[in-house]
């Protein structure tokens, strides 16, 4: 049995609950290890903790920050094995995964605020011979990270990252199904030299650890990544106490397929968009609309090579798909693939769990799923799965398919593809989505905007947004 601990002013201390919950290898459906049951109790250690921190991290020199990260960054590079091993084993992702993406980005996301910070230009405004105004950008003092299981230590890092750099003292909360890689992270800071009591990560269930952060009234912004009732939770709580809240919810982007696209590229992005991670992305394409030209030719090739994907040991280099990150999730899933059949769906591959024998023969697995002959508004299009289950349909007009893409509550991302300058340009211009992509699927520069709109969330974090939440603006204007 691993134990994991709380990280708490600088040192690893038991929850002051003594309570432990179980945490388990999706692959395997084993119980492998123990997490913190933390409550608000843990909440109070840690922002006391981080109170008496604040000044005088804010106060650190920027380069100095920087330098902590970049420590920090290098310590998990360094270790990349047993980050990619451990990330796996929690999650159900197939190792070769959180080797090509999820560390090195947890890592980028480190070494990207820590070199952005130094790099930041302030705002000044004149005006004429009558007053100068300079703006400056203060640390916040005690901020909340609340993160999601699909891309753990990738979304954990993306949030504390920022929100240190720009001198704030952070109370952190990975989730508790995934909370192993933000437990390595927290030896990684101690060897990194973090001050005690700057970073601050307590493990347990959302209802009482991700609550008591959210009703703190010491943690005066919360930057949170899950689903969209839980960010509507969050949002009910921390507004009325005037805490600034980022939100990055839910998605269920459309892809959409011109009869002009470059068939081959699309063909193996939309592959990719579909079922990386188990479809457990939140960027992932789930509503696939293919023009009327090309329908039966894309939906024949898909078809054909998403049945060849394979789904399997999360160790083996071959397995394309690995395990699903929990057995409610997995329900879940096996819910909306009943849902879309009684809806009138026809399942063209997938639908079932593969039987796995060995080692995973117990653990959480499903086939990649292709489902045909649904209509855009019913629930199977409208409502979030996350998981690896694509819907495919047809349209001819650009105005159709704008109709279709626009038509769920979410707005975070989607993908188009297409030649024609005009067509691309038309739908960036309607699609209600945060992120459009053109021609391609998850291609990440770190400082552009990244968020969505309607149900997929409130702000944007990235770039110059985050370094924007995670401080306050003080507009100084002295007279001339
Ligand atoms: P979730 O909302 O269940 O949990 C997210 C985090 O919030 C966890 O740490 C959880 O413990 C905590 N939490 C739960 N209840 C809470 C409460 N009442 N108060 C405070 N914190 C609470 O989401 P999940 O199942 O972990 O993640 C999947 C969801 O995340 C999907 O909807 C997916 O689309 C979304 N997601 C969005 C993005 C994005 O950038 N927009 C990225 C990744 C995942």
């Amino acid at each position: 049995m691993e134990r994991i601990l709380n990280y708490v002013n600088g040192e690893l201390i038991e929850p002051v609950s003594g309570k432990y919950l179980q945490n388990y290898e999706p692959a395997t459906g084993q119980i492998y290890g123990e997490i913190p049951d933390s409550d608000s109790k843990d909440v109070e250690l840690a922002i006391s903790g981080a109170e008496a921190a604040k000044d005088s991290w804010a106060n650190t020199s920027r380069q100095e920050r920087s330098d902590i990260l970049i420590k920090l960054a290098n310590i998990i590079e360094s270790r990349m094995d047993e980050f990619v091993i451990a990330e796996s084993r929690d999650n159900g992702k197939p190792e070769k995964l959180a080797r090509a993406v999820d560390i090195p980005r947890a890592v980028s996301n480190l070494k990207f605020f820590a070199s952005a910070i130094l790099h930041t230009e302030s705002q000044f405004h004149e005006m004429d011979d009558i007053a100068i105004n300079y703006t400056k950008r203060q640390a916040i003092g005690v901020v909340g990270c609340i993160s999601p299981w699909n891309l753990p230590l990738y979304l954990f890092t993306w949030k504390i990252a920022p929100a240190l750099a720009t001198g704030n003292c952070v109370i952190a909360k990975p989730s508790e199904i995934t909370p192993f890689t933000a437990y390595l992270l927290s030896k990684a800071a101690i060897e990194a030299g973090l001050p005690k009591g700057v970073l601050n990560i307590i493990h347990g269930l959302g209802a009482k650890v991700g609550a008591a952060i959210t009703a703190a009234p010491k943690i005066k912004a919360i930057s949170f990544t899950g689903g969209t009732a839980t960010g509507k939770a969050i949002a009910e709580v921390a507004a009325p106490m005037f805490k600034k809240l980022s939100l990055e919810l839910g998605g269920k982007n459309p892809n959409i397929i011109f009869n002009d696209c470059d068939f081959e590229t699309t063909l193996n992005t939309a592959v990719h968009s579909s079922f990386a991670n188990q479809g457990q992305i939140c960027l992932c394409g789930s509503r696939i609309f293919v023009q009327n030209g090309i329908y039966e030719k894309f939906k024949k090739a898909f078809v054909e090579k998403v049945s060849k994907l394979k789904v399997g040991d999360p160790k083996q280099s071959d397995s394309n798909l690995g395990a699903i990150v929990s057995k409610d999730h997995l329900e879940k899933i096996k819910y909306y693939i009943n849902l879309a059949q009684e809806e009138g769906g026809k399942i063209l591959t997938g639908g079932q769990s593969p039987q796995i024998n060995g080692r995973c023969k117990d653990g959480y697995f499903m086939r990649p799923t292709i489902i045909e002959g649904l209509s855009y508004d019913c629930r199977t299009n409208q409502e979030e799965i996350f998981g690896p289950v694509v819907t495919i349909m047809p349209f001819e007009t650009e105005e159709e398919v704008l109709k279709y893409a626009n038509s769920t509550g979410y707005g975070l991302a989607s993908t188009v593809w297409t030649n024609n300058i005009h067509t691309a340009q038309n739908m960036a211009e309607h699609i209600d989505a945060g992120i459009i992509w053109i021609n391609c699927w998850l291609v990440r520069d770190l400082r552009t905007p990244f968020g969505g709109m309607k149900a997929s969330g409130v702000g944007r974090e990235g770039g110059n947004e985050a370094l924007r939440f995670f401080t306050e603006p003080k507009n100084v204007c002295i007279k001339l």
